[in-house]
């Protein structure tokens, strides 16, 4: 896996270029490129891991983000059924 240094989305190794943003891996952005950053959401469910599990899927999800692009994480359990939500921010590039 690899980090985009354009929108920050991580790629699996077997691509050379951003799914999201096709910048090439290990390029960096031309300077001036408008972005702006937007929040977004990854959450972990699961009616059959316990609380542990789901815990560490998110925090290892929230490890490979960066410290600086995680806004929050949120729990919320209806009776079995649990929820794990990491928030982070993402960088887009701002459509012409
Ligand atoms: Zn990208």
């Amino acid at each position: 896996m690899w980090t985009c240094k354009q929108c920050g989305e991580t790629v699996e190794d077997q691509f050379d270029s951003c799914w999201k943003c096709q910048l090439p891996q290990g390029q960096t952005p031309p300077p001036g490129t408008p972005r702006r950053r937007r929040l977004t959401y990854k959450y972990f469910r699961s009616t059959t891991a316990g609380w542990s599990e789901l815990f560490d899927e998110a925090a290892a999800f929230a490890s490979e983000v960066g410290r600086d692009q995680v806004l929050n994480i949120s729990h919320s359990c209806d009776d079995f059924d649990g929820v794990v939500t990491v928030w982070y921010w993402t960088t887009e590039i701002v459509p012409p």
